[in-house]
């Protein structure tokens, strides 16, 4: 077999709105929620191997490189379903902060069973990657279709939303970072395990999906929605500070992004953003200037 190599990125996703719509006999969570794929990414790329064996490196020390990893169980689960015997080997370069809501491990994974369709001459529809990846997690069928879309479900049940125009984002992730059943259980006590008894009304999405229709960035800022941002802001202080921050730099908007600690910021000019990237800089904060990517 002749050595075959394809390199892809795996991208970053934030959350324009994020709320909840009650949970499941089996305990999940039911979302409403509408992601953006975004220019901070990973750089995956995936080599066939004439072992069997499956295996990643990564450049950032503590990043798993075996089963654990969700990019090598995302190519072990597309061998099991197509049935090939090579091996792979993934190399991650990691840019997409870990433990943030960014969905930095789904994104490599979409990434791993998109590249490892390609080397194998599309055996899989876009559909059934989807339907692989959503046993790995529910942002994987997201990160493989990309875009701007509306989730339902545990969030893998994607449908089409209008798209977000091109804009300044700018995004950080400091402090301690946060566990995503740590951020649910604080959820679940602030909102009665999402009982009905409890009478939790999810928020409206109409006048985000107007502001998305009408290219409006000022009024998408305006309209964005996380619910997970007071139970876990309140225990996190820098990622409340830096969302403060951003405010004062003057963004349009500034929003947790999934079960945090990282944060987002919209900005009405690439200027606007830069400072701000400058001024948090000087803080001693490590921030990403990226834009939003369409599928
Ligand atoms: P989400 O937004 O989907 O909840 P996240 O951005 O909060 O995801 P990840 O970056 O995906 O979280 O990482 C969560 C954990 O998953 C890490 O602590 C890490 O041990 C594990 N992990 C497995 N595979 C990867 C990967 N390829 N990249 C990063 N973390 C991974």
């Amino acid at each position: 077999m002749s050595i075959k190599s394809i390199s892809v990125c795996g991208y970053a996703k934030i959350n324009l709105h994020l709320d909840m719509t009650g949970r499941r006999d089996d305990g999940y969570h039911t979302v409403n929620t509408v992601m953006q794929t975004v220019s901070l990414c990973d750089d995956v790329t995936v080599t066939l191997r004439e072992d069997e064996r499956i295996f990643a490196t990564c450049n950032i020390q503590g990043v798993p490189t075996d089963e654990k990893n969700l990019a090598v169980r995302a190519a072990l689960m597309l061998r099991e379903a197509v049935g090939f015997s090579f091996g792979v080997q993934i190399d991650i370069f990691k840019r997409i902060p870990m433990a943030a809501g960014l969905a930095g491990g789904s994104a490599d994974a979409a990434a791993t069973l998109v590249a490892l369709n390609v080397l194998m001459g599309n055996p899989c529809s876009i559909d059934q990657l989807c339907e692989l990846g959503s046993r790995l997690g529910a942002d994987v069928p997201f990160c493989i279709v990309g875009g701007t879309r509306f989730a339902d479900g545990k969030g893998d049940i994607l449908h089409d939303f209008p798209n977000m125009p091109d804009c300044a984002i700018v995004i950080a992730c400091e402090g301690e970072g946060v566990s995503t059943p740590w951020a649910y259980r604080r959820l679940d006590e602030a909102y009665g395990n999402f009982e009905a008894s409890f009478g939790y009304v999810p928020k409206e999405m109409a006048a985000l999906k107007e502001a998305l229709q009408k290219q409006d960035v000022l009024k998408i800022a305006n309209t964005m929605y996380n619910i997970f941002e007071i139970p876990v802001l309140s225990e996190r202080p820098v990622a409340a500070e830096i969302r403060s921050l951003f405010l004062s730099c003057g963004a349009l908007g500034a929003m947790m992004s999934g079960s945090g600690p990282s944060v987002f910021a919209i900005f009405a000019t690439e200027a606007d953003a830069e400072t701000a990237v400058e001024r948090l800089k000087n803080r001693g904060y490590c921030p990403y200037l990226c834009h939003p990517v369409e599928c």
